[in-house]
């Protein structure tokens, strides 16, 4: 299983860092985690991978950095140069099913599946197999419903674990089981900040060894949290490997 990261910032414009979005992959099955604005462009430039091959989508939250590009992906897939005939899931939080209707008043059917069947489910607390991948999903504690998804490639038995937003539920560390590859989690405060529905370096950190992380990838980094600092306060916490996210970057497990 490979994990890309198409973007590792927040909502704030950064020069190198694009909003939310990641995909993971194992041969030609295909999963996208979040989408946040620029997404399926990134998806494009970075991984060469088109809309038409994507099988599922993950969202963890309805907050516009990481859910707005739905509406582009859809649209992209009414273009003749994109061929789709597979269905496409959409799973997300309780409120996804009337943001797709939302869309549909405002765009009709350019965001209407043609060709091809659009599947939109709302997490209902039930583990799914999706095309090889086992998918479960827990909550965390964020100004809006999130949920963190745990990927495992039913074949390769490698699991991966991807916060969104918020502070760690007991859920979330009892769906690591006995540990995951990778923890993919959201750091956007800087260390020593303390907020309510985020993680700072050493809480994301806290939750990776918690959660029997071989791997700590730390990202959704806003302006200002210098990836030195972030990564010398997340290895007071952690003792396994910390990587600080950058967009482009690809990692096998
Ligand atoms: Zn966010
Ligand atoms: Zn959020």
């Amino acid at each position: 299983m490979i994990l890309t990261v198409l973007g590792s910032g927040t909502s704030v414009p950064q020069r190198e860092r694009s909003a939310p979005g990641y995909l993971v992959r194992s041969e030609n099955r295909i999963l996208l985690l979040d989408l946040g604005p620029g997404t399926i462009w990134n998806l494009a430039r970075l991984s060469g991978v088109n809309p038409g091959m994507v099988q599922g989508v993950l969202l963890s939250h309805l907050h516009i950095d990481h859910c707005i590009d739905l509406a582009p992906l859809l649209f992209s897939m009414r273009a003749p140069e994109i061929e789709r005939e597979a269905p496409l899931r959409v799973m997300g939080p309780p409120g996804l099913n009337r943001y797709y209707s939302s869309l549909r008043d405002l765009y009709g059917h350019w965001v209407e599946p043609a060709g091809y069947e659009l599947q939109i489910c709302e997490w209902d607390g039930e583990t799914v197999e999706w095309e090889g991948f086992r998918i479960s999903a827990a909550p965390t504690v964020h100004s809006v419903p999130n949920i963190s998804f745990r990927v495992q490639d039913v074949d390769s038995r490698s699991s991966c674990i991807y916060t969104g937003d918020g502070e760690p539920t007991e859920d979330l560390i009892r769906m690591a089981g006995p540990g995951v590859n990778v923890l993919l989690a959201e750091c956007s405060l800087g260390p020593g900040k303390i907020e309510e529905n985020h993680m700072n370096p050493a809480q994301a950190a806290d939750l990776a060894t918690e959660c029997r992380a071989e791997k700590l990838v730390l990202s959704h980094l806003n302006p200002g949290c210098y990836p030195d600092d972030v990564y010398r306060d997340a290895a007071e916490h952690f003792d396994g490997e910390i990587v600080i996210a950058t967009d482009g970057l690809t990692i096998s497990l």
